[in-house]
C-alpha cells in the first residue's frame, strides 16, 4: 500500500484548476498536489441557519454572520484614508461595511439592492457597528435536497480572491476533488485498538470539509487533531529509539570510588527527590552503551550543578574525562570555584579554561587534558576550540543551553571517535506540552523541586510613582548588609535609547545612594568584556552593594548575599525573563524581595503578566501561563524544528489530546519498535507513504 498516486497528482490536473490557477495556488498557499488541497482545511463553515439579526449585534460579539440588502456604496476620504463604505440592512437595522483595499474591484463585484450574506469581525466606530473587509457573497437560499448545510470557507489570500479563488470558491475545488477520490485513497492509518469510536479517516476528511452536522464536524476535527499529534509522537519516538539503537556511546558500567566517596563523605546536603531521580536516569542512560543526549530542565536554584558534578564523577569512575561549559566567564569561574571547593579533599584534578587564561597556564591545561592528568575542565566556549584535545572525553555538560548554538555543540563531536555523552542544562522552564513536541526525540529530565528551606521570594508590583518608597526599602536592606540589583530593559529597536535609560537610571540610583557610603557597579552591553567582568566581580565579592545593569546579568550568577531585585519598566519584559531575573535573588538564607516597577500606563496584558509574577514562584507554572498569553511561536529555548507547525492541532487548546497521544504512541513504539505487528500495519504503511516528506530514512 503506497501513497495513493491520485493524491500525489499535480494540482493542475484537478477539474477547474488549470495551469494559471495552479501557479497561484502553489505560490500563495503552497498547494502543489491533490493531497495538499485535501489537507487545506476550512477555517470555518457558513451555516445559513445561523444568521444574526442586525439589531442584536453588541460590542462583546467577536465574529458575526448577518444577512441583508446592500444599500448604496460611497467612496470616502482621500489617498491613504480612502475607503469604500456601504450599509447592509435587514428588517431589524443596519450595519456599516467598509473596505480600505481593492476598492475598485470590490465595487465591481457588489450590486446595490442585492441580498448578501456577510461574515466578519464587528468593531464599533463612533458608537456604530461596522465590519471592515467582510466576507461577502450573494445569498442563495438552500435548495431542496441539498445535503450539506455547512458550507466550507477556506483560508485564501487577497491575490487569490481577486482571481476568483476566495475562501468559498476554493471549496468548489475541494468539492471537485471529492468527486474524484474514494475511500481507497484515504486508507485508515490508526491501529484499530486506539480508533475506538473515532470516525474512520475517510469519514473524518469528508466531514471536516463538508460536514453534515455540527456534531459530526466536531468528531472529524477531534479525530484529525488526534491523528496529527499521534503521528508526530510516533515519529519522535521512532527517532529516539533509533538513536538509542544505532548511536555508539561510551559505556559507563560502574559507579565506583570517586562517586561513592564523594556521595558518602563530601556531599554537603541531602539530595532532593528530584535530584535523586535525575541522577538515576543519567546513570541508567550512560550505562547502556549508546550516546546520551539529555536535556535537563530545572528551575532556577533547583540544584543542577550538583547533578553535573555527580555525573562527572561517574565518568571519572569509568576512566573518562569531563568538560563543563558555561556561557560567560563569570559563570565559568563560579562553577570552577564551586567544584574545586566541593572536591578539595578528593584526588580529582579540576582546571579552568577561558579566554583570559594566561598562556603558561593554558599550555599546562592543554597538556593535562592530553595526558589525562586533568579530569574535569570547566570553561567558556574556549574549551571547544580545536587546539583543545582530550585523552578520552566521556561527558560534556553544557550549562544554560540557549546561549550555545548547534554548531558549537557539533564541535564537541570532533573531539573523540566516539562522541561524549551530552548533558544540557537549562533553567528556562518549558511547559510540559511544548517540551513533548519540541524535545520529544531527546532524553529529557525535569527537576521540579527546590531544595528544602528556601524562603519564597516576596514579589510586588509598584508604579513608578512610588519610587521613593521603594528606594527607602532598598536602603534598609542594604543597611542590614544585603546587596541589591537594579535592572533596566534592553530596548530592542534602539540601543541608544536603552543606554540613555540605563544612564538616567544610574544617576537616579546614585542620587539615592551617594558615594562614599554606598558603592555601585554598573554593567551593560557597550562595555568591553574585561570591564564588564571587573564590575560584576566587584559586586560578587561584596565590594559594591548595588549592581545597576541591563539584562546581561540574567544568566546564572550566584550572589547569595543579594536580597533585592528591582526591575525597572518591568512591563517591557517577558514572563520567563522576569522569572530568570528574579532567580538572581533568594539564593541565600535571608528573605529576598523582587520589586516590579512599571509605568501607570502599563497595558492590561502587561499588568496581568506582572500579577502572575506576584502570585507564582514556580517556573513551570509561569512558563505555562506565558505560553497561554504569547502562543507557542515565541517561547525561548524551543528548536525551530517545525515540530510545532501543526495544521489543525494547537498544543495549548489540545493539551489533553497531546498528552493522551504521547502516552499511546510511547507504548506502541516500545512494544513494537519496527511496527511489524499486523495491528500496526496501517500505521507503518502510512509512515512509509510519507517517507518522501519526512525522513523515515533515519528510522527504517
Ligand atoms: P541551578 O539549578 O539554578 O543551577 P545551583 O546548582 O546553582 O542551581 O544550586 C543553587 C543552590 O542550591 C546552591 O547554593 C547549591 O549548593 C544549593 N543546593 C543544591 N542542591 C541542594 C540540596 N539538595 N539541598 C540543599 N541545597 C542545595
Ligand atoms: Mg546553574
Amino acid at each position: 500500500m503506497s501513497q495513493s498516486t491520485l493524491l500525489s497528482s499535480p494540482i493542475e490536473y484537478l477539474k477547474g484548476v488549470g495551469p494559471l490557477r495552479a501557479d497561484m495556488l502553489k505560490k500563495e498557499l503552497n498547494l502543489y498536489t491533490f493531497g495538499d488541497l485535501l489537507n487545506h482545511f476550512p477555517h470555518r463553515h457558513i451555516d445559513k441557519t445561523q444568521v444574526l439579526e442586525i439589531a442584536k449585534i453588541t460590542p462583546d460579539q467577536d465574529f458575526v454572520q448577518v444577512k441583508g440588502v446592500l444599500m448604496g456604496m460611497d467612496t470616502l476620504g482621500e489617498k491613504r484614508s480612502k475607503r469604500l463604505v456601504s450599509q447592509l440592512r435587514d428588517q431589524t437595522g443596519q450595519i456599516e461595511l467598509a473596505w480600505f483595499q481593492g476598492i475598485n474591484w470590490v465595487q465591481k463585484q457588489l450590486m446595490e439592492g442585492q441580498t448578501y450574506i456577510v461574515f466578519g469581525r464587528v468593531s464599533f466606530f463612533n458608537g456604530r457597528a461596522q465590519i471592515v473587509h467582510p466576507e461577502i457573497e450573494p445569498y442563495v437560499a438552500a435548495t431542496a435536497g441539498q445535503k450539506s448545510v455547512l458550507e466550507p470557507v477556506y483560508p485564501s489570500t487577497e491575490k487569490l480572491k481577486s482571481r476568483g479563488l476566495n475562501g468559498k470558491q476554493i471549496g468548489k475545488l475541494t468539492q471537485a476533488l471529492f468527486m474524484q477520490i474514494s475511500e481507497r485513497d484515504l486508507p485508515e492509518n490508526l491501529p484499530a485498538s486506539i480508533l475506538k469510536d473515532q470516525l474512520s479517516r475517510w469519514e473524518a476528511y469528508r466531514q471536516i470539509h463538508f460536514p453534515t452536522s455540527q456534531v459530526l464536524y466536531k468528531k472529524a476535527l477531534k479525530r484529525l487533531v488526534f491523528e496529527e499529534l499521534f503521528i508526530a509522537q510516533v515519529r519522535l519516538n521512532l527517532v529516539k529509539i533509533d538513536r538509542h539503537k544505532n548511536s555508539r556511546g561510551h559505556k559507563f558500567e560502574v559507579v565506583g570510588d570517586y562517586f561513592n566517596n564523594f556521595y558518602n563523605h563530601h556531599l554537603p546536603f541531602e539530595l532532593t527527590g528530584a535530584q535523586k531521580r535525575v541522577i538515576k536516569e543519567i546513570r541508567q542512560d550512560t550505562a547502556r552503551g549508546y550516546q546520551m543526549n539529555r536535556l535537563l530542565q530545572g528551575d532556577v536554584g533547583s540544584g543542577k550543578t550538583m547533578i553535573a558534578l555527580l555525573s562527572m564523577l561517574i565518568a571519572a569512575d569509568n576512566g573518562y574525562q569531563s568538560c563543563m561549559m558555561a556561557p560567560t566567564e563569570i559563570l565559568a569561574q563560579q562553577h570552577y570555584a564551586g567544584l574545586s571547593e566541593l572536591l578539595k579533599d578528593m584526588p580529582i584534578e579540576v582546571a579552568l579554561l577561558t579566554g583570559s587564561t594566561k598562556t603558561a597556564e593554558r599550555r599546562r591545561i592543554l597538556q593535562g587534558l592530553l595526558d589525562d592528568t586533568i579530569h574535569f575542565v570547566v570553561g567558556t566556549h574556549a574549551i571547544i576550540e580545536e587546539v583543545v584535545q582530550f585523552k578520552n572525553l566521556g561527558l560534556a555538560v553544557i550549562d544554560e543551553q540557549h546561549r550555545f548554538g548547534v554548531a558549537q555543540r557539533a564541535q564537541l563531536w570532533k573531539k573523540a571517535s566516539i562522541p561524549p555523552h551530552v548533558l544540557v542544562m537549562t533553567a528556562t522552564p518549558i511547559p510540559r506540552t511544548l517540551a513533548m513536541t519540541a524535545f520529544g526525540d531527546l532524553d529529557y529530565s525535569v527537576m521540579d523541586e527546590l531544595p528544602p528551606g528556601r524562603q519564597p521570594i516576596k514579589t510586588v508590583h509598584r508604579f513608578e510613582t512610588a519610587r521613593a518608597n521603594v528606594m527607602d526599602f532598598v536602603k534598609t536592606e542594604i543597611q542590614k548588609g544585603r546587596q541589591a540589583y537594579f535592572v533596566y530593559p534592553l530596548i530592542e529597536e534602539s540601543e541608544k535609547l536603552s543606554f540613555e535609560d540605563l544612564m538616567q537610571g544610574y544617576e537616579q540610583v546614585k542620587s539615592y545612594f551617594p558615594e562614599p557610603t554606598y558603592k555601585i557597579s554598573m554593567v551593560h552591553g557597550r562595555q568591553k568584556n574585561i570591564e564588564k567582568e571587573t564590575n560584576m566581580q566587584r559586586f560578587v565579592s561584596g565590594d559594591t552593594q548595588i549592581l545597576v545593569g541591563t539584562t546581561v546579568i540574567e544568566v546564572g550568577v550566584n550572589v547569595p548575599n543579594a536580597s533585592v531585585m528591582v526591575i525597572e519598566s518591568s512591563e517591557k519584559f517577558g514572563l520567563s525573563q522576569l522569572h530568570q531575573l528574579r532567580g538572581r535573588v533568594g539564593r541565600g538564607s535571608e528573605q529576598s524581595y523582587c520589586i516590579l516597577l512599571s509605568s501607570v500606563k502599563a497595558s492590561r496584558e502587561a499588568r496581568e503578566r506582572l500579577k502572575i509574577m506576584c502570585d507564582h514562584t514556580d517556573g513551570f507554572i509561569i512558563a505555562e501561563k506565558d505560553l497561554e498569553i504569547r502562543g507557542p511561536g515565541d517561547i525561548d529555548g524551543t528548536r525551530q524544528s517545525g515540530a510545532l507547525n501543526f495544521k489543525l492541532a494547537n498544543i495549548i487548546n489540545d493539551r489533553q489530546t497531546l498528552i493522551e497521544a504521547k502516552e499511546i504512541a510511547t507504548v506502541i513504539c516500545e512494544k513494537d519498535p519496527n511496527l511489524s505487528s499486523p495491528e500496526n500495519a496501517p500505521l507503518k504503511a502510512y509512515l512509509l507513504s510519507q517517507k518522501s516528506k519526512i525522513g523515515w530514512g533515519k528510522i527504517a
